[in-house]
C-alpha cells in the first residue's frame, strides 16, 4: 500500500482559510531524490506570499519552504545522505508543509547531532538567508553599520546575533517596545519603533548624521524610500522582502542625488541553487549555532492542522523570533 501523509495544500490563493490538511500519498524517490520523514516545519513569510498569490504557483500545490526530519530512502546519485541521516533544509519545490515527501537530495543538509529538530526546522531559510546577506551580497567588515528592519522577527533576531558576533554594528528597527527590547539582547545596538518614531531621523541621529553602509528592508511598501535615506553616499540598499507589500516603481535618478546608492533585490534560492554553494552556506550556518553565537529562539509552536492560525498570527505581526509546526 502506498504510504500517504498529512499534508496542506492550496487550492486556490487567498486567506488563511484557503490552507487545507489532506492525505496525499508519499511515492519513493527517483535518481537525485529522497524520501524523508519530518519531525517539525518551519514557517516563513514567503508562504504567506505564495499563498496570497503575490509570488504565483500552478494550483493544487503543497506550501511550505523548510522542513527537518530522518532520510528514510535515498534515490540513485544521492551520494552525501543515507536513510537515517538527521537532515534539515530550505528548499524548492514548495511542499514543506507535512508529515513525510519525496524531493530533491541536492539541497538537503545533515543535520549536526547538537542540532535539535525543531531548532533545524526554524533556522534553515532564516538562517542561510542571513549567510548571504552577510556575506555573499556585499562585502560587511566589522565596525561596518547595518540598519535592519524587522529585527525582532525570525530572520532579524538572527542577524542581531549573527552581527554581534562578527562586530558588525546593527540598528534594528521594530513595531513596538518589547520587539525592540528583544532586538537589543539579541546583539543590536539601537533599536528604533517605527510605529512611534520616525526611522530615518532617528537612523541619521544615532550615526552623527552620516548613514548607515547598508539597509536590509525586507518591509518593502513602506519602508523602501525611508530606507534610501538612511544610506550613506555609496551605501548598499538590499531590498529582500514585501511583509507591507512590494516596492513600487521609483526614479532610479534618485539613487544618483542621494550619492550614488546601490539597489540589489537577492533572493535565497538564487545562491542554494548551486548545490555546493548551499552545503557551504548551511555549514557556516551550522558553525554558528553549534558554537553558541547564534541561538535559535522559537517563540511559537502550531499544530500541523492550525496552520492557518500559524499564517495569520505571522502577517498580524503577533510573532516574534522563529515560529514552528508540530507533527506531534
Ligand atoms: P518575520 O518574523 O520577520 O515577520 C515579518 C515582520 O515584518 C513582522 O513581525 C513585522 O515586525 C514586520 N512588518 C512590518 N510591516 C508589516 C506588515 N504590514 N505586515 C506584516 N508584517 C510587517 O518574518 P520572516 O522572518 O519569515 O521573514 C522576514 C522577511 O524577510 C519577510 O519579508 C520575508 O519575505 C523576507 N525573506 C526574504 C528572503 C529572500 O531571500 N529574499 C528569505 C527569507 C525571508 P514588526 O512588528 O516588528 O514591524
Amino acid at each position: 500500500m502506498t504510504p500517504t501523509a498529512r499534508t496542506v495544500v492550496i487550492e486556490t490563493h487567498g486567506g488563511p482559510e484557503v490552507l487545507t490538511l489532506t492525505d496525499r500519498p508519499v511515492g519513493e524517490p527517483g535518481a537525485g531524490e529522497i524520501r524523508l520523514r519530518h519531525k517539525a516545519c518551519g514557517l516563513n513569510f514567503i508562504d504567506c506570499y505564495q499563498r496570497t498569490g503575490l509570488y504565483p504557483m500552478t494550483l493544487p500545490h503543497a506550501l511550505g519552504m523548510e522542513a527537518a526530519g530522518v532520510v528514510e530512502a535515498v534515490g540513485e546519485g544521492v551520494t552525501h545522505l543515507a536513510p537515517g541521516d538527521r537532515v534539515a533544509y530550505a528548499a524548492n519545490p514548495p511542499g514543506a508543509y507535512t508529515e513525510a515527501r519525496v524531493m530533491p537530495a541536492a539541497q538537503v543538509c545533515k543535520l549536526p547531532d547538537a542540532i535539535s529538530f525543531d531548532e533545524g526546522a526554524a533556522m534553515m531559510l532564516k538562517g542561510m538567508t542571513v549567510q548571504y546577506l552577510f556575506h555573499r551580497t556585499t562585502p560587511l567588515k566589522a565596525g561596518d553599520t547595518v540598519l535592519f528592519h524587522a529585527a525582532a522577527g525570525g530572520v532579524g533576531l538572527i542577524a542581531c546575533q549573527w552581527a554581534r558576533s562578527e562586530g558588525i554594528r546593527l540598528i534594528g528597527t521594530a513595531g513596538s517596545d518589547e520587539k525592540c527590547q528583544l532586538a537589543l539582547d539579541h546583539g543590536a545596538e539601537a533599536c528604533i519603533n517605527y510605529t512611534t518614531e520616525d526611522f530615518t531621523a532617528r537612523t541619521r541621529e544615532l550615526t552623527d548624521g552620516r548613514g548607515v553602509d547598508v539597509v536590509m528592508d525586507s518591509i518593502g511598501k513602506s519602508t523602501f524610500l525611508g530606507s534610501l535615506d538612511c544610506l550613506k553616499p555609496l551605501g548598499m540598499m538590499i531590498s529582500f522582502g514585501n511583509a507591507s507589500g512590494p516596492v513600487e516603481a521609483f526614479n532610479l535618478g534618485l539613487l544618483a542625488q542621494k550619492g550614488s546608492l546601490k539597489v540589489t533585490r537577492p533572493t535565497l534560492f538564487a545562491h542554494t541553487a548551486d548545490p555546493q554553494a548551499c552545503q557551504e552556506m548551511a555549514a557556516m550556518l551550522f558553525d554558528k549555532v553549534t558554537s553558541g553565537a547564534v541561538k535559535i529562539r522559537i517563540d511559537q509552536r502550531f499544530p500541523l492542522d492550525q496552520v492557518a492560525e500559524a499564517h495569520r498570527a505571522l502577517e498580524s505581526r503577533r510573532t516574534t523570533g522563529q515560529t514552528i509546526l508540530t507533527l506531534d
